[in-house]
């Protein structure tokens, strides 16, 4: 599978998207920390929500690589709080299509890619995060039902979310004792205890959940008992790869902006491009975006192509992660002390990049599991 005209055509409408409909209101819903509902369905009527998806589910068809360039594409709205609640159904659903039965996805895919449901993935708790097989949240059988209980943090989403895919303890293996459910707005115990401030992602919604015995019927169990461990980690492959395509798109926004300011600023007499240490650290921080994307479209491609890449998954959302946060870096000190104005789009960038190094997996995890793949 490869990168062809297609998905040069997707980036685009996307852009388009994202130039139209969230950049002239992006700073509006940042200083909300959401935005409308409404932007959900006018992304799917775009076309937006169900590229990647099958057409019977209300997709659009296509393959993952045009969800990884719809990325690009959306990210010119210069928020990726927005593309990140707007697109949490990236990682909320592929649970429900990898293991969930004909019934379920019919019921629980084509609302959400209609834009008319907000879905969510619930992983993290209070208690536990990168040690994701530790988790407490549990699910105990009752009759035909499952009883839950616990909290889950950090959700994407959360906060408005219609359905959530939540990973829950039924087994006291480790690993194998853990499942997925789908847990529904309304269902009685389940709430937002809190919508969380953040340093970056401001109009991405993200929340702590409670689970007080919310009973939930076995129909919303997502595969046997105990093969959430699994599928999780194939999630994980989706979500870090997406995130490694946020961190050279976010860098070369910022990038973008730096070589505009620096042509168009003057200091001494003369454009600041006109400084060799400038020019040097343009010319560094174009090196890093080309390096990092190169490495991550020649990536998706072999993913995309069925390839189980997990220590090159892993290396690519390290070093997007940490390009993104150096050349915004120095995005910022190019702007000088305008790039500490909120007014510019660089000082979100720079805020926002700050996530890449920890969701989806910290850096630390990232190099355990490169460790790993090292044979260390
Ligand atoms: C804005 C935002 C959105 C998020 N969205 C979601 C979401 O939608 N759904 C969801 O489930 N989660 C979500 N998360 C949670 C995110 O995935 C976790 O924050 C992340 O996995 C780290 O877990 P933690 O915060 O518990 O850190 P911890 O696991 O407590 O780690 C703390 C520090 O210890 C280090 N550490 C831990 N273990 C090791 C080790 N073995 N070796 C070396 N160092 C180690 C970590 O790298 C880190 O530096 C989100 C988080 C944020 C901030």
């Amino acid at each position: 599978m490869a990168f062809d005209e297609s998905h040069d055509l997707f980036r685009a409408t996307c852009r388009r998207f994202a130039e139209e409909k969230i950049a002239p209101f992006c700073y509006e819903w940042e200083e909300a920390g959401e935005f409308p509902r409404e932007l959900y369905r006018d992304a799917a009527r775009a076309g937006i929500l169900g590229a990647g998806y099958p057409e019977d589910l209300g997709g659009g068809g296509g393959d993952p690589l045009h969800a990884l360039v719809g990325i690009e594409g959306l990210l010119h709205g210069g928020s990726s709080g927005v593309v990140a609640s707007l697109c949490s159904h990236g990682i909320a659903l592929p649970p429900i299509l990898k293991m969930g039965s004909p019934e379920q996805q019919r019921r629980f895919v084509p609302p959400v890619l209609a834009g008319e449901q907000i879905a969510a993935l619930a992983i993290t708790e209070p208690g536990t995060g990168s040690d994701v097989a530790s988790l407490t949240t549990r699910a105990v059988r009752d009759g035909t039902d499952y009883v839950i209980s616990g909290s889950k943090l950090f959700i994407t989403s959360g906060v408005r979310a219609d359905l959530v895919s939540v990973l829950c303890r039924t087994g006291p293996d480790k690993h194998g004792g853990l499942t997925f459910f789908v847990v529904e707005r309304g269902m009685p115990g389940f709430t937002v205890s809190r919508a969380l401030e953040k340093t970056g992602w401001w109009a991405s919604d993200t929340a702590e959940l409670s689970f007080d015995e919310v009973r939930v019927p076995q129909a919303n169990r997502i595969g046997e008992e105990g093969s959430g461990f699994v599928a999780l980690m194939q999630n994980f492959q989706g979500e870090r790869l997406a995130l490694a395509f946020y961190g050279h798109a976010t860098a070369e926004l910022a990038l973008q902006d730096a070589l505009a300011y620096a042509k168009e600023r003057s200091a001494f007499g003369r454009p600041l491009t006109g400084f060799q240490v400038t020019r040097h650290k343009l010319a560094a921080m174009a090196t890093k975006v080309a390096a990092a994307r190169t490495f991550n479209y020649r990536l998706a491609e072999r993913v995309a192509a069925g390839e189980y890449l997990v220590g090159e998954v892993s290396m690519a959302k390290n070093f997007s992660a940490q390009i993104a946060n150096e050349v915004c870096y120095d995005a910022v000190q190019i702007f000088g002390g305008m790039g500490f104005m909120r007014e510019t789009r660089v000082e979100r960038l720079s805020r926002d990049a700050r996530l890449l190094p920890i969701g989806g997996g910290t850096s630390e995890i990232m190099n355990e599991i490169i460790a790993k793949s090292l044979g260390l």
